[in-house]
């Protein structure tokens, strides 16, 4: 009986995402999960195999196409991963292959290159043609990035109707594993019969097998291998040699450490939910340095006795060496690493292990809640409140609903740990459908470090002006004189420029949306983006009349500048997206400061996490405004969450330390309950006015960005998105995104709210599908954001 397979092809289009049926040929492994290549139309395309059958009707219809090929030894999705994809396209509104393909490691995907070649007969002109024909056939996208001139519409279409030149597709297969031929000594042969050379394979291969390339590195052709073979006296044998990420490092192992009452607690509550009782979630709510990595090392070290697989997240930022260390340190070769600085045959390798059960704990960045554990006890979440567990382009998918998802697959446990649970994570744990597990004292009863709020209004009267206020300077030069380090945080991030009174600290907000207005320059006008309100650049305060009401921003090279002028000989490190960019730069600059060839390190929210440098004994934060003063709902979050956590950067070493953080704005609750470190006052407060305002947690929400390069259409097609929902409905909008243009795209958005999920996603969808089909949607890209992070 013939075999059917339900196929969806790696083409990103909503009117393709749905399974086409293919032939399975007799000869032909495909399982489940399985990715192939098919025929389609005119084209050959990679597809994922989603589902078998025997259907015998189909048997008898023609034009059915078969598959012509399987892409690997085994498959790289599970089953569970296959209907994860159809779940989270449900739940993200996203496509279907948008998830396959983000859940296939990266550097594996088979792929099609469009290649261009020189066929004219005669001498051609044009130094684009000339290129051609002198060097063969090129990829097409590379050679039209160098002679743009002919990406002009109908050009190349000429070319081709005029013989002078000739499209064709290659394939690239991705990364697959890497193969080697391995010699055996399978039959000890007497030595005098040898020849010289065959004798030093011999003796070679007495010690061990060993892989050819290594043979002839000592000298042995592949023809005494060959020799060697015929006689019987080696064997050769193709083998997979793994590419090892953490290959030539040497790691001290180590064992558990005794738990504290508090770690043993939350111990118990992790295991009383692996054995499979709810809730299977447990809020690891702990201080820093409170020994939650601990509680992860030994409740993985539980799940693996019990036959069992963990994944372990991380926000990309804090995957340093030191993590990995501790991991590789306590489970050795048992460590699958996965992120995006290894290189695609590692990750791949990597995959395969995790997928044979050869690793029982995979730590990476967001995309490791895809790694292809069959029996998976525990998911855990570190920092679980960052927001970059939030994939920002499709699929827009949040790794905590997924490992949700994938735990109540497998009846595994689930731990979030952070120091500033997510509003999300603390009302789930108040409603009682997490268990809350604090740890709320520091490893060592080593003390929180003190933090002083400096109000910068009072530095004003003084007549006091710098950056830097008093307090803060002195603490700097404390540090200096000790010969101790200074960390100085600038929260800043380019768009969020806002209007402030320096006298008494007011700043200019949405009154209906409670979020700080945006600045214009152009127009010099303030704008709501969450709603259409916007109004003229005041000349005095409205709250005390004060003349020095002024839009707000300042660089870290400014702050740098500002810093030499108090102190000419200070040796300063600059971390931030400008000093960045090139690979390494980031280690390199930190690496700089860990060996004290630097006094300060300054630096946007990049200094905030992770970090362990014993002799900083300062965090001085510039200004704590920036934070508050995102127009953002979560800023207040945001905020709290920055600066508990710039605040554990500090006193980390027996020198102890303490915080200075300068703010217009002394009295907000955010800094106040930094301050104290006080979480459940901030819970308290942030949470009344989300619930008054209707923001997440307390609704839901969907985020649609309509983006185009003609501004009129982008804004039509806004309108008429918000004319698809009902006349009750909840809609924010339509504005201007945050970041209106990029790269010459404008981008307006329309925000649409719902007090639950299901009812939200059916009405968005419903809306989008008509929106698509519409003739306003013509040049305008609609992108659906599920739960976005910020608006
Ligand atoms: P967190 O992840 O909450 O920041 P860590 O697990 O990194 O905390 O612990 C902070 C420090 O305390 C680390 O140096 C760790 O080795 C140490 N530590 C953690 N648990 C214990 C324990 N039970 N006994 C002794 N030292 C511990
Ligand atoms: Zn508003």
């Amino acid at each position: 009986m013939d075999t059917f397979a339900e196929i969806i092809v790696s083409i990103r289009h909503n009117r393709l995402d749905r399974p086409f049926t293919y032939r399975v040929p007799s000869t032909m492994d495909v399982r489940v999960g399985s990715r192939v290549v098919v025929p389609f139309g005119p084209q050959r395309l990679e597809g994922f195999c989603i589902g078998l059958n025997t259907d015998s009707s189909l048997s008898e219809t023609d034009g059915i196409k078969e598959i012509e090929e399987v892409l690997d030894e085994a498959p790289l999705l599970t089953e569970e991963l296959v209907d994860l994809s159809a779940w989270g396209a449900a739940r993200w509104l996203c496509n279907r292959v948008d998830f396959l393909q983000a859940m296939v490691p990266g550097g594996v995907r088979w792929t099609q290159r469009k290649w261009v070649e020189f066929t004219g007969e005669v001498e051609p002109e044009s130094p684009s043609l000339c290129y051609l024909r002198d060097n063969g056939p090129v990829k097409m996208a590379a050679w039209l990035k160098s002679f743009p001139e002919m990406d002009r519409p109908g050009e190349l279409r000429r070319l081709q109707q005029d013989g002078i030149i000739k499209l064709s597709r290659r394939e690239t297969r991705g990364i697959g594993k890497k193969k080697i031929l391995t010699a055996y000594l399978i039959n000890e042969a007497d030595q005098s019969k040898l020849g010289n050379k065959q004798a030093l394979a011999v003796g070679i291969l007495k010690k061990g097998p060993c892989a050819l390339t290594e043979l002839e590195k000592q000298g042995v052709s592949r023809a005494t291998v060959r020799s060697l073979e015929k006689r019987g006296i080696i064997k050769t044998e193709e083998t997979s040699l793994r590419r090892d990420p953490l290959a030539g490092e040497q790691f001290i192992p180590q064992q558990s450490l005794s738990a504290t009452v508090a770690q043993g607690e939350a111990l118990q509550q992790i295991g009383d939910a692996l054995a499979g009782n709810k809730p299977r979630t447990v809020l690891l709510h702990g201080v820093t340095g409170s020994g939650k990595t601990e509680v992860y090392l030994q409740a993985i070290a539980d799940t693996a006795a019990a036959g069992r697989g963990s994944i372990v997240l991380v926000p990309e930022i804090a995957l340093t060496p030191q993590m990995i260390e501790r991991f590789a340190a306590r489970f050795g070769e048992r460590v699958a690493v996965l992120h995006s600085k290894l290189s695609a045959g590692e990750r791949y390798d990597e995959w395969c292990r995790i997928a044979a059960g050869e690793a029982w704990v995979a730590i990476g960045a967001r995309s490791a809640i895809f790694a292809p554990f069959r029996n998976l006890g525990l998911i855990i979440l570190d920092e679980e409140h960052e927001s970059t567990y939030k994939q920002d382009e499709a699929p827009r998918y949040h790794a905590r609903d997924i490992a949700l998802w994938r735990a109540g697959n497998h009846d595994a446990a689930v731990v979030l740990g952070s120091a500033t649970p997510a509003l999300e994570s603390s009302l789930q744990a108040r409603l009682g459908n997490y268990r809350l597990c604090p740890l709320q004292e520091r490893i060592a009863n080593r003390p929180m470090p003190p933090v002083e709020i400096v109000d910068m209004r009072q530095e004003l009267k003084d007549g006091h002006r710098s950056i830097f206020s008093r307090p803060l300077l002195a603490a700097l030069e404390k540090v200096f004189a000790e010969e101790k380090q200074a960390i100085l945080l600038l929260n800043r991030r380019g768009y969020a420029t806002f209007v402030l009174c320096r006298e008494c600290g007011h700043v200019m907000r949405c009154t209906g949306c409670n979020v700080a207005l945006k600045f214009h320059m152009a127009e010099e006008m303030l704008r709501c983006h969450y709603c259409e309100h916007q109004e003229p650049y005041p000349l005095t305060c409205p709250k005390c009349s004060g003349r020095y009401i002024k839009h707000f921003g300042t660089g870290t090279q400014k702050v740098e500048e500002e810093l030499r002028k108090h102190f000419p000989h200070v040796r300063v490190a600059r971390l931030d997206a400008d000093t960045t960019t090139r690979k390494g730069a980031h280690q390199k600059i930190l690496n700089t400061f860990k060996n004290k060839e630097a006094h300060v390190l300054i630096g946007t929210q990049m200094v905030a996490k992770g970090l362990d440098f014993p002799d900083v004994t300062l965090v001085g934060v510039i200004t704590a405004d920036t934070a508050i003063n995102l127009p953002d709902f979560r800023a207040g979050e945001r905020t709290f969450q920055l600066l508990t956590q710039v605040a554990g950067r500090a006193g980390r070493g027996s020198a102890g330390g303490n915080v200075v953080v300068q703010t217009y704005t002394p009295e907000h609750y955010a800094i106040l309950a930094a301050k104290t470190h006080d979480y459940e006052a901030f819970y308290a407060e942030e949470s009344v006015a989300r619930r008054e305002l209707g923001y997440p947690p307390f609704t839901r929400m969907v985020r649609l960005l309509l983006s185009g390069e003609d501004e009129a259409r982008v804004i039509d097609a806004a309108s008429f998105m918000v004319s698809l929902f009902e006349g009750d409905a909840d809609i924010l909008g339509p504005s201007p995104c945050p970041i209106e243009k990029v790269r010459g795209q404008f981008r307006w958005q329309v925000v649409v709210r719902h007090c639950e999920l299901e009812p939200l996603l059916a009405a968005v969808e419903d809306a989008a599908e008509k929106f698509r089909c519409s003739p306003p949607a013509t040049a305008v890209r609609l992108s659906v954001d599920v739960d976005p992070q910020s608006l």
